[in-house]
């Protein structure tokens, strides 16, 4: 069938499966019917929820101030699909095109849209992460049973990891006069994400605002009582701090277990796509039928030097879902690139804080606005010469300006005429990111270019090379690709 009128034919009444039926999946499957996608659609999700927000899960739903049960997402139109809630898929047949469920069905599709997003990394030792009191945050579950905990007044709060998760739970704590204690491994909270400058100022955010902030140090253990509760955490430095309430803020793992096997470029740090939202199989090759969106998708940006970019931003998701579903039913002449400049957004002891760009390129920064000391300020990062990124501290409403000198890539040291001429400011600084090889967390932002401890083709010359281990089945002689 000619690519023309298959793309006809799939918009009729193709099968489109959205597995991880959340953020991007949800406006993935707006965007296919507001383009006249007629055909079926089949929403996967192994929660048993209708597609509900996280941002609010750290902020308003800890304060009590809005109930977690209450923060669906708004539908921006009718999706007309078949709902599949509470049942994963555990794998996924390419050359087959199906999707298998863990009760045993299998979906089959014409085209598939991956967006099973992140899920919290656990303490990694089980049986101490098995402790009553021992909480992550990242669902709707999550954050009642925390929510839960935190009304009933516990001592102390320890949160290991001060990223952006972990900085927003210690400030709801303290906001409700929660006695909490932060260990971090960095020299200062959120370092992975905006580096040692702004961490500095973040640092003095939790000091002045209660937190007993414990920095350069790793948790080594945590220890329970004789009934199985949580009762003290052990440090690096040799401190032991007795609490009644753990929260791991140590990052996410991007959900690609159900992919193993299948053939696709899909690992611990995402599936990989193109701009243009297809997933690459484990050659590196495009497909053309699966696409990939949100927190689990990492794609190229020509902006950032064309490399690989994990982004766990609200933002992204709902952009790269529209493109992906404009793409999936759209000839290849009409396709669209992926072109999202990265922004994301905090809210933690009544301070906005919002970063565009990649600060976690950045080499050095300048405040360019406002003033570190009195934590309102806007610092743009700088990479080889051009802006690559900007955060504010109270101070959003400039963040268009500088998404602008992302985009032409202007040069940097900036220099525009300012009527803030504070100290500190129009000089470059060191922007003090840890080393990349060291593990952080916290980053918003992963560069995830070729790591050679990614490899898994073995370049034999004398013989092709090694076909996915995904059963072969003949590809469906509708889809021309
Ligand atoms: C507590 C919290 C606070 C946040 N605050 C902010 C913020 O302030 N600003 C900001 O920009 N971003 C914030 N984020 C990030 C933002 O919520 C994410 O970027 C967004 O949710 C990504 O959407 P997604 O659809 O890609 O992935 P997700 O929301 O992770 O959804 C993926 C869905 O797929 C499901 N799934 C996974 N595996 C399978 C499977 N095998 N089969 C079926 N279903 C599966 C998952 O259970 C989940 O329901 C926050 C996130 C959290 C958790």
């Amino acid at each position: 069938m000619p690519a023309e009128e298959f793309h006809e034919w799939l918009r009729r009444e193709g099968r489109i499966v959205v597995v991880g039926a959340s953020l991007a999946g949800l406006r993935a499957a707006e965007t296919l019917r507001a383009r006249g996608f007629a055909g079926s659609l089949t929403m996967i999700g192994d929660e048993p929820y209708p597609p509900y927000d996280r941002p609010p899960l750290s902020k308003a739903v800890l304060l009590g101030q809005a109930a977690p049960d209450r923060t669906d997402l708004p539908r921006r139109r009718a999706i007309d699909a078949t709902w599949r809630l509470g049942v994963a898929a555990t794998g996924l047949d390419l050359a087959g095109k199906r999707v298998r469920l863990a009760d045993g069905e299998e979906v089959p599709y014409d085209r598939l849209l991956i967006a099973t997003g992140v899920r919290a990394r656990p303490w990694p030792k089980e049986e101490e992460a098995q402790l009553d009191g021992v909480f992550v945050l990242r669902t709707r579950d999550d954050a009642v049973r925390l929510h839960r905990r935190l009304k009933a007044a516990p001592r102390r709060v320890f949160v290991i990891g001060a990223g952006f998760t972990g900085s927003e739970i210690a400030s709801a704590c303290r906001q409700q006069g929660i006695a909490v204690t932060v260990a971090e491994r960095a020299d200062a909270p959120l370092v992975g994400a905006l580096g040692g400058v702004v961490g500095a100022v973040a640092a003095d955010l939790h000091r002045d605002n209660g937190v007993d902030l414990r920095t350069g140090v790793t948790v080594t253990g945590l220890e329970g009582d004789s009934v199985g509760r949580v009762r003290a955490a052990h440090l690096s430095d040799g401190s032991v701090v007795e609490t009644d309430v753990v929260v791991v803020a140590l990052g996410a793992v991007r959900n690609t277990d159900w992919l193993a096997g299948s053939g696709l470029g899909a690992g611990p740090r995402g599936v990989a796509c193109d701009a243009g939202c297809r997933a690459f199989d484990f050659r590196g090759i495009v497909t053309d039928d699966v696409f990939v969106a949100g927190d689990v998708a990492r794609s190229p940006h020509p902006l950032f030097g064309y490399q690989f970019l994990s982004l766990e931003h609200w933002g992204n998701a709902v952009a790269q879902a529209e493109v992906a579903a404009h793409n999936m039913i759209s000839a290849s002449s009409d396709r669209r690139p992926h072109m999202w400049v990265p922004a994301f957004w905090s809210s933690q002891f009544g301070v906005n804080i919002k970063s565009i760009g990649v600060p976690s390129m950045g080499t050095e920064i300048m405040i360019t606005q406002g003033s570190l000391a009195e934590r309102r300020f806007v610092g743009v990062y700088g990479h080889q010469g051009r802006v690559i990124a900007a955060v504010s501290f109270d101070n959003t409403r400039w963040l268009e300006f500088y998404q602008r000198l992302i985009e032409s890539g202007s040069p940097f040291p900036v220099e525009f005429p300012t009527v803030d001429r504070r100290p500190e400011g129009r000089r470059p600084v060191p922007a003090d990111f840890p080393d990349p090889s060291l593990p952080t967390h916290g980053p918003t932002v992963t560069l995830s270019g070729y790591s050679p401890a990614d490899r898994r083709l073995v370049f034999t010359p004398s013989r092709p090379s090694p076909a996915p281990s995904a059963p072969h089945r003949p590809t469906d002689p509708r889809n021309p690709s």
